[in-house]
This record gives structure tokens, C-alpha cells and sequence, in this order.
């Protein structure tokens, strides 16, 4: 295949991409899978040194050069993320899709015991970072070209609820509601589809914490989830909105 045409069948071709968690687990490969179609990813987390790992592998691979952008979503100071929307106003402009993967578990205990500081902090995580996030950078969603893609991620208790998953599992019940909201808010007066996307049980640091017991290696790898990934950025998807979707059958 010439290179032209391969440039050509590029998924997500010159669209600027945020993905937060992208300093391992799955938004780590899901940065690297936007990346390998085409688009220039900005990638958030809290520790820089595993974003730049992220960010190497990217170049070694000759693919768009990433961006590193250490952010802690729990900051809890509105402020901050006004700067990180000005931040990546300056350097790329506009978002054209914008992946809100980053999380935390928190405890695993019944809710008549679960500690107070951990509710919080989850809540702080998966919640409010979320909302801060989405709201700072709607406007820069707004200024695509091509309609932007928004996705959420939630999560098998955050469509039911289960025993022990405490504020993670409520977290991920706002997470679907305010898909739901901005779904309605956004797409037909300014051109962004919001919509939920739950990965299934996958590979990785946090799946380890929440089963210990339970073997890696049976379990699907963050790449085997990375077609939905990229279904949902590209224009493939442009018509899909306020939806709850799974990457894996249930
Ligand atoms: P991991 O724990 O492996 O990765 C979580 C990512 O979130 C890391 O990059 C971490 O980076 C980042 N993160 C955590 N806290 C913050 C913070 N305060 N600010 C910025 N970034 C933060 O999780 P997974 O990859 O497994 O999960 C990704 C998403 O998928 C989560 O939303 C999770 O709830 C969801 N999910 C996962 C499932 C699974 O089986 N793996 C199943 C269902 C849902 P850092 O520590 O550097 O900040």
C-alpha cells in the first residue's frame, strides 16, 4: 500500500484526541490506538513518568507527536481545570474527541462501614474531576471540524448496582447520568455526542485490586477492547449519541 493511501484509510487523521488515565491501563492503550489511526493525543494522568512512557512509545513508532499534560482530576479547584482547557486552547486549539477513562476503585466494603475520606476521594476522582473536566473543555469540543466525540467511561455497577462496590459503583451511576445530560445538551445545538462506555472486565491494575484472587491472564487485554475505542472517535460513529455501551458482550 502506498503511503497516501494508507495516510488516507487513517481513522482518525489529524484529530487532536484527550484521553485521561493515559499513564497506564487502558487509556494508556487506548491513547496509543488513537495515535496508531492518526490523531495527535493528549495525554493525562498523575504520574508524569509513566505518561512519558506512554509518550515514547508513541514516537518510536513514528506516530503523531503526543502531548504530557500531569493533572490530578481530584484537585478539586475549579480554577485548574480553566487552565488546562487555556492550556490545550493555546497549544492545539480545539478537542476533537475527549476520552474521560481516568478512575479510582476506592474501598470494597458495605456502605454502613465505608470510610467517609474514601467516599470522597472517589467521589472527588470519579465524579467531580469528570464534571470539572467535561465542562472546561465543552467549548474546545465545540470548536471541531468534524463534530466531536465525547466518551465517558462507566462500568458494569454503574448500570446496576452491586453489594461492596460502594462509592465506585455510585460514582459510575452519575457518570451514566450526566452522559445522559450532556448527550441531550450538546448534540443537536453544538455538534458533540456524548456517550457512555463501559470496557468489561480488562486486564489491568485496578481489575487486579478489585479481584485478587482472580487470574490475569484469563481476562481480555486492554488492545482486545480497542475497536469500540476507536469506533467511538471516528466519524464511523458520528450518529451515535446518548447511548450506554459495552466494549465486551455481557
Ligand atoms: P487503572 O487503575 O489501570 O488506570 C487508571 C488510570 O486513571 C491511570 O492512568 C491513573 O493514572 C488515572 N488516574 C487515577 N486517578 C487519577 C487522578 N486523580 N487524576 C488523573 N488521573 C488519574 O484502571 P483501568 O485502566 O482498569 O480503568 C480505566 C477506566 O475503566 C476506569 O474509569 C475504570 O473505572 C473503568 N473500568 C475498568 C474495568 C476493568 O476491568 N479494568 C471494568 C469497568 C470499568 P495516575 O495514577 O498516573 O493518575
Amino acid at each position: 500500500m502506498s503511503q497516501a493511501v494508507a495516510e488516507k484509510s487513517l481513522k482518525l487523521k489529524d484529530r487532536v484526541i484527550l484521553v485521561t488515565g493515559a499513564s497506564y491501563g487502558i487509556g494508556a492503550h487506548a491513547a496509543l490506538a488513537y495515535a496508531r489511526e492518526g490523531a495527535t493525543v493528549i495525554l493525562l494522568g498523575r504520574t508524569q513518568d509513566m505518561l512519558e512512557a506512554v509518550y515514547d512509545r508513541i514516537e518510536e513508532e513514528g506516530l503523531p507527536q503526543a502531548a504530557v499534560l500531569p493533572f490530578d482530576l481530584g484537585c478539586n479547584d475549579e480554577e485548574k481545570f480553566i487552565e488546562l482547557a487555556d492550556l490545550i486552547a493555546r497549544e492545539f486549539g480545539r478537542l476533537d474527541g475527549a476520552l474521560l477513562n481516568a478512575g479510582v476503585l476506592g474501598q470494597k466494603a458495605p456502605l454502613d462501614s465505608y470510610k467517609w475520606a474514601a467516599w470522597k476521594q472517589v467521589m472527588d476522582i470519579n465524579v467531580n474531576g469528570q464534571f470539572l473536566l467535561a465542562k472546561s473543555i465543552t467549548p474546545l469540543l465545540e470548536l471541531s471540524e468534524h463534530g466531536a466525540s465525547l466518551v465517558l467511561t462507566s462500568s458494569s455497577v454503574g448500570r446496576e448496582g452491586r453489594a461492596f462496590w460502594g462509592a465506585y459503583s455510585v460514582s459510575k451511576f452519575a457518570i451514566e447520568g450526566m452522559m445522559q445530560i450532556l448527550a441531550e445538551e450538546l448534540y443537536d445545538s453544538r455538534n458533540i455526542r456524548v456517550n457512555s462506555l463501559n470496557p468489561g472486565g480488562t486486564r489491568t491494575s485496578m481489575r487486579a485490586e478489585a479481584y485478587p484472587a482472580e487470574n490475569p491472564a484469563q481476562l481480555t487485554t486492554p488492545d482486545q477492547i480497542m475497536d469500540i475505542h476507536v469506533y467511538l472517535m471516528s466519524d464511523e460513529s458520528k450518529h451515535i449519541n446518548g447511548q450506554a455501551l459495552n466494549a465486551q458482550p455481557k
